[in-house]
């Protein structure tokens, strides 16, 4: 079987010597060494100046919202991971959607401003495979507009823009590292925030409001990495970088094989470095689309339709169209993409396409 993603986990001695620090401890929760430790690797490797690890990539985005205040109108792209939207209308605010770039299959930079009214506090938009979104522009209608700048870099890991890591940009940036992520600690995930005393009110927000044992510093929940995911993370750092060339030689190959029968492919950003996270092909229609998964699942390939349906047809919400994340979102497949592929397989997949196409 060829799935979509493949977790990579480190040779399993490497996992029992960091775990066997936590049984040493006797400490598996609340900060422990491991944890600490990991965010050191990681604010040393990404080259970013705060960073908080966390449960998931999901209440990283919840804790955003609510340290910033904010409870009217989010403007947010209807194309992303549920989650995207999810922490919003759990927050008991409202979003709002603006429809993607049908290139970048980013927010619209374009579209922001009309759909600003007297209620509108944050932009949460989400970097798309790792693409980063138009970030000089929507910095520039947050500055005129006085919003909150929210990123849902959940799929940015050593991603950088401008020469700094992607995490550096928006007021809050979020990432995870669920199994499925390229940085995984089976679930886990991370805040980055470059403003200090906001970065410590997140930081709070996340342990209970502790100030220590016996005071708060106000409300809070709890977010908290505990050292048995801290440990995987420890696990996968010297991997890192060979993870990121294996995907990139895959991406590399589908390009190549590829290109001669398709022209569709991701476009990434000028001034961003990418990282290989995912590889989309938007196909010409759904049927096509339905067609080519058919075929590939009969010979037991599972690519994925990340990200269907557009989230503007959520159930919990009132529908209001988007053209472009509607349309690309019933057209969009993700193909298999992992450390480990074999070049005999992505040949079997690539023959698929090329006669389907
Ligand atoms: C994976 C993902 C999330 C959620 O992360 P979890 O760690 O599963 O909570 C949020 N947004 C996007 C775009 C994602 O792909």
């Amino acid at each position: 079987m060829i799935p979509v993603t493949k977790t990579f986990l480190p040779p399993i001695e490497d996992y029992i010597t960091q775990l066997k620090r936590a049984w040493d401890n006797g400490w598996v929760t609340n900060r422990g060494e491991l944890v600490k430790e990991l965010e050191i690797k990681l604010r040393e490797y990404l080259e970013v100046k705060n960073i908080i690890l966390t449960a998931n990539g999901t209440i990283p985005m919840q804790i955003a919202l609510k340290t910033l205040g904010i409870t009217g109108e989010v403007i947010t792209t209807p194309f992303s991971y549920v989650a995207t939207t999810a922490v919003i209308v759990w927050e008991q605010c409202a979003p709002v959607f603006v429809d993607i770039d049908p290139i970048y299959l980013t927010i619209d930079e374009t579209k922001i401003e009309e759909a600003i009214t007297p209620r509108t506090q944050a932009i949460l938009a989400t970097h798309v495979y790792g693409n980063p979104c138009n970030i000089d522009a929507i910095e520039t209608i947050a500055k005129k507009h006085n919003l909150r700048v929210i990123y849902d870099a959940a799929h940015c890991f050593g991603v950088t823009y401008k020469g700094k890591s992607i995490f550096e940009y928006g007021d809050v940036s979020t990432c995870s590292f669920h199994a499925t992520k390229i940085f995984h600690t089976g679930e886990g995930g991370a805040i980055f925030c470059n403003d200090d005393s906001l970065f410590h009110q997140l930081y709070f927000h996340h342990n209970f409001g502790h100030k220590n044992f016996e005071e708060f510093f106000g409300l809070g929940i709890n977010a908290k990495m505990s050292e048995l995911q801290a440990a995987m993370g420890l696990s996968i750092i010297p991997y890192i970088e060979k993870i990121k060339i294996d995907r990139r030689i895959v991406s590399e190959y589908y390009l190549g094989a590829l290109k001669n029968s398709y022209s569709g492919f991701l476009k990434i950003r000028d001034n961003a470095e990418w990282n290989y996270s995912y590889f989309p092909l938007v196909l010409e229609s759904e049927h096509q689309l339905l067609h080519i998964q058919e075929v590939m699942n009969k010979n037991s390939i599972f690519p994925r339709r990340y990200f269907y349906p557009s989230l503007n047809s959520l159930p919990y919400l009132t529908y209001s169209k988007m053209p472009y994340a509607e349309d690309i979102s019933k057209r969009v497949i993700c193909l298999p993409l992992y450390h480990d592929m074999k070049n005999e397989d992505l040949e079997k997949i690539c023959n698929i396409l090329i006669d389907e196409f």
